[in-house]
């Protein structure tokens, strides 16, 4: 604590995770500048609330001489780190971190970390309730929306925390210390960000970098490259759907658990209610995590029953006329179209594009060609999208969801699925993939008002 005081601390993005930062700062008695491109008007009460703090702001820009004047850069998780101002500093010696680096040496409850492209915010709710119900207190933070640092502003220390972690995260971080890391897959992913799929996998793989041989990783099977590319000392526990060695596997229609440190369990699959073999995917990981950090089998056994999807995750919020209709927005990524596709046996209407994020589209075709009825492609990456998937079935280019919602419920008869799952980011036209997953809600429920069956 001693080494922040008085120090001269630049933070970068004035969010949530900033505010959270900064606040802790100025506990510690830091002087604090916060910067942020968006303007103060943009910004709105966050800017206020950094004032309190009483905080100095650079707003509108990143002015390069408050980052190379800076003892320490504390970026939050959406900054580019190539950002040319961060280049700067670092080139003169200035030390750039993450807020799980800034946290790390304070936090004092064992830590289940759960990382990889796709499934973190629902593996890591899975374990937060499995742990809840059966009665540990458990801080469940991170990357899901609830800053680490804010675990320090509690009373009580947590008995377990449970964090979700982004790879921008694991950039910025070298001390982090999960005793249960999950690394639940790899596939590509923000490679606008990353020079290569290597150097993104080299990141996911800085999740075990400090782990000993007394922790424990939690690995899938059946993707192999997560052992191979990632050195890890921690005891390995696997999860796979089919391979009945792995820790956890789906046995008909139970999950059966085995590990060390607890009986063998089998969970009743029967009132699961999450879609699709990824969803199972997630579930194992969860199990084999909440069992090795003490959760109770009936506990588990009363999530299972009760866990309800997240918004913007293969999220069913309406039926009308006999369609489906699926919110999808936080499907960013072209493995997690693919899995959502697989989840469906009914032709689906298929609403997708957003930014562009500079992998490749070719692992849609195969799910495509045999479930998408219509492809309705918006946004920047509408014309890259219909050059390299067009062909594969009946596709339509617009601009916008205004113009796609109603296509798409065109087209779509009883039986079928309206699916919004996007294969890009929502930034285009949207400030996040909630503010695009809502849109695209009320413009379906507003264009089917009225109908015969009503919003779910
Ligand atoms: P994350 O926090 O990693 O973005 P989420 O749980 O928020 O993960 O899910 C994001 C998207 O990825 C959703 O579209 C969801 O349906 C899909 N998804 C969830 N789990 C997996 C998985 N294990 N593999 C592939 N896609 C997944």
């Amino acid at each position: 604590m001693e080494e922040l005081k008085k120090k001269q601390i630049l933070v970068v993005g004035l969010a949530r995770t900033g505010l959270a930062v900064a606040n802790f700062l100025r506990q510690q008695g830091a002087s604090v500048t916060l910067t942020d491109c968006l303007s103060e008007t943009d910004l709105g009460s966050a800017v206020e609330a950094a004032r309190a703090l009483g905080c100095a702001l650079a707003l509108g820009e990143h002015p390069e001489e408050v980052f190379t004047k800076a003892d320490l850069i504390v970026v939050s998780p959406g900054v580019p780190l190539n950002l040319p101002p961060l280049q700067a500093a670092r080139s003169i010696g200035v030390p750039i971190i993450g807020e799980l680096e800034l946290a790390s040496g304070h936090l004092k409850s064992p830590i289940v970390a759960i990382s990889g492209t796709n499934g973190k915010t629902t593996t890591t709710a899975l374990v937060g309730d499995m742990l809840e119900r059966s009665g540990r207190s458990v801080f469940v933070g991170g990357n899901i929306g609830n800053p680490v640092l804010n675990v320090l502003q509690d009373k009580e220390t947590p008995e377990v925390m449970v964090v979700e972690v982004s790879s921008f995260q694991l950039d910025t971080m070298w001390s982090f210390h999960p005793q249960i890391a999950v690394l639940l897959n790899i596939s590509a992913d923000h490679l606008d960000r990353y020079d290569s799929f290597d150097s993104y996998v080299a990141s996911k793989c800085r999740l075990f970098a400090n782990q000993t041989e007394n922790d424990i990783a939690i690995v899938p099977a059946d993707d192999p490259s997560v052992t191979t590319s990632c050195e890890i000392r921690g005891r390995l526990l696997r999860f796979s759907r089919t391979a009945s060695m792995a820790a956890a596997h789906i046995q008909g229609n139970h999950l059966v658990c085995r590990v060390e440190q607890a009986p063998d369990q089998r969970y009743h699959l029967g009132r699961w209610q999450l879609q699709g073999r990824h969803n199972q995917e997630n579930l194992l990981a969860a199990v084999l995590a909440a069992t090795c950090t003490g959760a109770v089998p009936e506990a588990i056994q009363q999530t299972i029953q009760s866990f309800k999807p997240l918004p913007h995750r293969l999220e069913l919020f309406h039926v009308w006329r006999g369609i489906r209709f699926y919110n999808d927005s936080k499907a960013t990524n072209v493995d997690s179209v693919v899995r959502s596709l697989e989840s469906f046996n009914a032709p689906v209407v298929l609403i997708a594009g957003g930014r562009d994020k500079e992998g490749s589209y070719a692992p849609l075709a195969v799910p495509i060609r045999k479930r998408v009825k219509l492809l309705v492609l918006v946004g920047e990456a509408r014309f890259r999208l219909a050059k390299e998937l067009g062909q594969l079935t009946h596709t339509i280019v617009v601009d916008t969801l205004e113009a796609a919602v109603p296509v798409a419920v065109d087209a779509a008869v009883p039986g079928d699925v309206v699916l919004l799952s996007p294969a890009c980011s929502s930034f285009d036209l949207y400030e996040n993939y909630q503010a695009r997953g809502d849109h695209f809600r009320s413009l379906v429920t507003g264009l089917t008002a009225g109908g015969r069956q009503g919003v779910m």
